[in-house]
């Protein structure tokens, strides 16, 4: 069996997956490592667990994980010797990693490297990856990483407009985020096209509390909406998307705010919540705006017009469209935010059968939502970074 991890400062998720990934066996959490209320949850075919417990660090999560794994009324597997093979979710992988790989010494060196890149995720991901080593120190562990995908940008797409020397010293570039999601979805869309990968020029949004956008063509991504850090592009949940970043320093000099201060701002405060004032939730401001509030509909008209300036943009980047995407949170589930981005885009070939768009909620399969003989193709499709990884992880592993 494979054994997915994704390693976060006080989390740590795990799936469990048949040798031949088509079967998910177990999917686990422990959560509130190292605070309050810590807890686990685990579901597998013999019951679900949800319990209060003492973690209080990664090392101990791990053994928890492991514990429920094997625990004999509601674990998975009888021996630990059954995992044949680790994934781990690495979120960045700079410029150093173009796929995913086997760990080693020199991966875990060079994911080091990475930390000041992302010192958020990288340093739990390091943590993960060691525990998990640790205890099970005689099978392969292979990391896949969330930038990985965009490594295939071209060097107009990842540069910025700055002195180069802040690329070459600094590593100042655009790395884009969500790659292991968007290559998922990506494969699935050519499959159901029954077309190759590299015939479609394709825009996947990748819409959830985080939001990525990014063109795919010749089978590989060509461009993407986040950049270095992870607020550009289309406006997120509380992220602001982009912004002139001369406001940056107006709100320091004009307005007195401390750099925290505006990065808590633009990263927590802004997005759907702040536009709308009332929450982060598509669900919750769709609902509002349903019910007269003109700062809910504002939110949903921004978030809508973001993300189709971008198909704008990426298709005359690609030289073409045939394929549109939709997956995560919101592009899985609200008809209402996929109709209004793809109003008025009759002239890239996009448009949407309304009562396949309305039936297409709920993550559970792939759907077709274009107008019959429409020229572009519209897909609804659950991304599952877990399965990706886990694929990935059967395969440099030769299981
Ligand atoms: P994350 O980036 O945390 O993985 P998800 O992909 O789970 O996020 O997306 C979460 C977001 O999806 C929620 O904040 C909400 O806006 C949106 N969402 C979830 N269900 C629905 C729904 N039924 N209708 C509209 N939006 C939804």
């Amino acid at each position: 069996m494979i054994l997915t991890i994704n390693c976060g400062s006080s989390t740590i998720k795990y799936q469990l997956f048949s040798t031949d990934v088509e079967t998910v066996v177990a999917k686990g959490i422990v959560s509130r490592i190292g605070e309050e209320g810590s807890y686990y949850e685990q579901e597998t075919a013999r019951g679900k667990v949800k319990e209060l417990a003492a973690v209080p660090s990664h090392h101990e999560a791990f053994e928890i994980a492991i514990h429920n794994l094997l625990h004999p009324a509601y674990g998975a597997m009888a021996d630990i010797h059954e995992i044949e093979a680790v994934g781990h979710r690495a979120v960045h992988g700079a410029d150093l990693f173009i796929a995913s790989t086997l760990i080693d010494d020199d991966v875990i060196a060079k994911l080091e490297e990475c930390v000041p890149l992302a010192p958020l995720h990288n340093p739990p991901n390091l943590v993960g990856i060691r525990e998990g080593m640790a205890l099970l120190p005689d099978v392969p562990h292979v990391a896949v990483f969330d930038t990985a995908f965009n490594q295939t940008m071209p060097p107009k797409a990842y540069i910025y407009a700055l002195p180069y020397s802040f690329y070459e010293e600094h590593k100042i570039r655009k790395y884009g985020f969500h790659g292991t999601s968007v290559r998922f979805v990506s494969q699935q869309a050519a499959a159901v096209l029954q077309r190759p990968l590299p015939t479609l020029k394709m825009v996947v949004l990748h819409l959830g509390n985080g939001v990525t956008m990014t063109a795919v063509a010749d089978g590989h991504a060509v461009d993407t909406t986040i950049g270095f850090a992870t607020f550009s592009g289309v406006m997120m949940g509380t992220r602001s998307g982009d912004i002139d970043p001369g406001l940056i320093f107006h709100m320091h000099r004009q307005l007195g705010l401390s750099p925290d201060e505006i990065e808590r701002i633009i990263y927590k405060e802004s997005g759907l919540l702040g536009v709308s004032g009332v929450s982060n939730d598509v669900r919750v401001i769709t609902e509002q705006a349903q019910a007269g509030n003109a700062r809910c509909q504002l939110a949903l008209d921004k978030f809508a017009y973001m993300a189709k300036k971008y198909i704008g943009a990426f298709a005359a980047a690609m030289g073409g469209l045939n394929c549109v995407v939709f997956t995560a949170g919101i592009g899985e589930n609200s008809p209402l935010m996929r109709q209004m981005i793809c109003a008025d885009l009759e002239f890239l070939g996009v448009t949407l059968d309304e009562a396949q768009n309305e039936r297409a909620v709920g993550g559970k399969q792939v759907e077709i939502i274009n107008k019959v003989g429409g020229k572009t193709a519209v897909l609804v499709i659950p991304t599952n970074e877990e399965k990706m990884i886990a694929l990935d992880t059967m395969r440099l592993a030769i299981l």
